[in-house]
């Protein structure tokens, strides 16, 4: 059962051959025994879990089920849940129970899912390895000497270990997609503007984006299904008629045209990752698919504006004023921040405390125009590159990541070395576009690669399609890690 689908629950739910209460405790009873193996999840409420466990389960007898209701998800610790603690990876909020739900949290409520856990993540999701939580990292199921990715590690982890059939994390340069990679999962970073803000604890509010993360594709697009949608309390969030993303996922792949951008495949990116990427390519040509090289000229600017723009927005109050401007609402980090400026008090790590010192003096008098503004009209460029390269093919593919999971203390000592690791990923969060991972082989460590799916504006449905033909025709997405 811990290998089935959300399709394949939601059938066993409705067919009332499981209930919800049983599924919910298959899972729990399974975090118990591998959960200190991995360190995936900071919280878990068994009682309250198998309430809302009840709680579905009498909705599904009175015939109101929706096609997740009963289903249990992991939710990263960055979203607010009532009555939870919600820490953010982070000492300072060690013990804040969030006293509102998240628009997230409420929607997987109103369908009647249920939360089995908050899980471990890099403090404020700010790294990409899960090294800066203050709850200890998490480790990888593939080997656990090796890192899960970062900042959604706890997650991926909880997904690849079969702890949860799917979960939830939140992506600002790559936070979804890097340990979905890393991990062997599939997760997708919708459009800036597709899943409401409200509730998640902000890092850099014109970047931050939820998402699903799951096994397969079929299951993102259910997730989505339910997570997707106007929220009028993010002032982000698009008006748009609901969709539903499994619509166009058995639609055959013949004439699809796929963009290779030369960057993607350039110095940095190890061979046996390379390999990988190259035979899915190869996969997607068997299926009628053809190929186009295409260039992304910005590429390697992406990370220095990353690291201008994302600390300025953090700690800043930029993101104060986001009530007009990006409608940030959520306990904040700026107001923290504020408690630690004052108090000087210990709370934050060190990587928090660098984008602190970075932000605030990119921000300041005399650097701001050389820095932010500079940064700013980057940003532009590195849009137009591939609002450039989608007039030439209709997806762009390449890794998510350059290598596949790194061991644990590789790369925390060099910020520099660990801010590579997001080349790939960080453009699209730059640009705003949607951008996904999927497995797509194994590299000499015998650990996961992703293949990185990155779609135009609100192609979603579209690149759940492309991800899920590719499925239907290989099995990595369905491959345990060895004791799982
Ligand atoms: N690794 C990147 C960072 O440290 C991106 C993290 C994220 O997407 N939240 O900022």
């Amino acid at each position: 059962m811990f290998n089935f689908s959300l399709k394949q629950l939601s059938d066993l739910l409705a067919a009332k051959k499981i209930s919800s209460a049983e599924l919910t405790s298959e899972f729990l009873g399974r975090i118990n025994r591998l959960n200190p193996h991995y360190n995936a999840f900071i919280t878990v409420k068994n009682d309250a879990s198998l309430q809302q466990a009840r709680a579905a389960d009498s909705k599904i007898a009175q015939g109101l089920a929706q096609p997740l209701t009963g289903i249990p998800v992991a939710q990263k610790d960055i979203f607010c849940t009532k009555d939870w603690l919600t820490t953010c990876g982070s000492q300072i909020l060690s013990n804040f129970t969030a006293p509102y739900d998240a628009h997230v949290v409420e929607r997987f409520k109103e369908t009647g899912m249920v939360n089995l856990g908050k899980t471990n993540m890099d403090e404020f999701a700010m790294g990409s390895s899960n090294e800066t939580s203050y709850y200890r990292p998490v480790k990888n199921p593939w080997d656990v000497k090796a890192v899960p990715g970062g900042s959604s590690g706890g997650s991926a982890a909880a997904v690849a270990a079969r702890m949860a059939p799917a979960a939830i994390g939140t992506d600002t340069g790559g936070s979804i997609r890097q340990p979905a990679a890393l991990c062997g999962i599939s997760g997708i970073k919708p459009t800036y503007g597709v899943v409401s803000r409200y509730g998640m604890i902000a890092f850099a509010s014109s970047l931050d984006q939820g998402g699903p993360m799951a096994r397969s594709a079929e299951d993102l697009a259910l997730m989505l299904n339910v997570m997707a949608g106007f929220d009028a309390r993010d002032s982000t969030s698009l008006k748009r008629p609901p969709e539903d993303y499994t619509r166009d996922l058995a639609k055959p792949l013949a004439g699809l045209k796929i963009g290779l951008p030369r960057e993607y495949f350039a110095e940095g990116l190890s061979d046996d990752v390379a390999r990988a990427v190259e035979a899915a390519v190869g996969q997607y040509r068997k299926l009628g698919a053809t190929t186009v090289e295409i260039s992304l000229p910005n590429t390697k600017l992406s990370i220095p504006v990353y690291y201008v723009l994302a600390p300025a927005e953090a700690s800043s109050n930029l993101s104060r004023y986001d009530g007009v401007r990006y409608g940030y609402r959520a306990p904040q980090y700026n107001d923290l921040l504020d408690m630690y400026r004052k108090t000087r008090a210990e709370g934050f790590g060190a990587e928090v405390k660098r984008r602190i010192l970075i932000g605030t003096y990119v921000l300041s008098h005399g650097y701001y125009d050389a820095y932010y503004l500079k940064a700013q009209k980057l940003r532009r460029l590195i849009a137009q590159d591939f609002l450039e390269a989608f007039k030439k093919c209709d997806v762009i593919m390449g890794p998510t990541s350059p290598t596949t999971a790194f061991n644990l203390g590789e790369k925390s000592g060099d910020p520099v070395q660990m801010y590579l690791s997001d080349i790939y990923t960080i453009g699209v969060n730059l640009a705003g576009l949607p951008g996904m991972s999927i497995p797509c082989g194994f590299g000499n460590k015998k650990l996961p690669v992703g293949l990185h799916i990155i779609g135009n504006y609100f192609s979603e449905g579209h690149m759940l399609n492309i991800a899920h033909q590719y499925q239907l025709a290989t099995d990595w997405h369905m491959r345990n890690p060895e004791g799982v």
